[in-house]
């Protein structure tokens, strides 16, 4: 049976194990009666039991086919209970889950979390709220602030399209079998409106990867790839500043100028 199973390294299966940490996310998530929830990577089911326990219509979506006949048989009583045996890098958000909008929760396999959170972001005019348990340091990049260490590319993307909230940190020792690393559960909400908006979103991701491409390099540096005087086009900004010692409402404005001057790189 699955339980007996060795984890797969591959999916990134470290299963949630610690019923106390189990009860304080369950908690945070608060899930009710009519929310339209959406779980990625249920395993075999640890805070799926529980989530169906307050909504009984619940959409899950689980990559290891052994976990999903496991799950099926697990939940066979359960009506209103999907699994989908799929990537969740490939779902399409926006059709599958109607209506919206979706809550979407689960305790990631950390080498998908990254592009997962940016394929949601695709989707996130459908997308209440997302609630994940990440690797500590991934949480710590997403939330960080100008002037850290953590503050780079992934912080200003993600905190451009979303409001992020770290809630729990959690040990490794929550976890079987143990990761090598600590982990946060983080609530992430799609900002209803994006002040000051990016004109070119494209142009706003190719910026900021430059910058951050060269992170010890001033921003005049880096920006001389778009525009061979910085100076003159971004009046605004102290271009001795580094990458990381800029706001995302910066970046924006800068991003915004460049689509102004039409200086197209894409
Ligand atoms: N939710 C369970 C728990 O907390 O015990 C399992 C969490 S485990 C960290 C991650 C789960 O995501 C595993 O069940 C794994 O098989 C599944 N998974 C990995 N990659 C996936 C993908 N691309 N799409 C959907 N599920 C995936």
């Amino acid at each position: 049976m699955c339980q007996n199973n060795q984890a797969k390294k591959r999916f990134g299966q470290n299963f949630l194990a610690d019923t106390d940490i189990i009860d304080q996310i369950i908690e945070i998530i608060d899930p009710k009666y009519l929310d339209n929830l959406v779980e990625i990577g249920p395993g075999k089911g640890a805070l799926t039991e529980r989530l169906l326990h307050f909504c009984p219509r619940l959409w899950t979506i689980e990559i290891d086919k052994d976990l999903v006949q496991f799950l099926k048989k697990r939940f066979v009583h359960e009506k209103d209970f999907f699994v989908a045996e799929s990537d969740a890098l490939k779902i399409n958000f926006s059709r599958n889950f109607a209506p919206p909008p979706i809550r979407v929760v689960g305790n990631l396999p950390y080498n998908i979390a990254t592009p997962l959170i940016f394929h949601l972001i695709q989707h996130r005019h459908v997308i209440k709220d997302m609630l994940f348990m990440l690797q500590l340091e991934v949480a710590q990049r997403i939330h960080a602030k100008p002037c850290s260490k953590a503050y780079g590319r992934l912080t200003v993307m993600v905190q451009y399209f979303c409001e992020v909230f770290p809630m729990l940190n959690v040990q490794p020792s929550a976890f079987h079998p143990t990761p090598k690393v600590s982990s946060c559960f983080v609530r992430l909400i799609p900002r209803k409106r994006i002040n000051p908006i990016a004109e070119d979103e494209l142009m706003l991701a190719d910026l900021v990867t430059t910058c951050f491409q060269q992170r010890r390099k001033t921003l005049r540096n880096s920006l001389r790839r778009f525009c061979p005087k910085p100076d003159e086009f971004f009046p605004a900004i102290d271009l001795s500043l580094r990458p990381d010692q800029i706001s995302v409402k910066d970046y924006v404005y800068m991003s915004n100028q460049l689509t102004h001057l039409n200086f197209n790189t894409h």
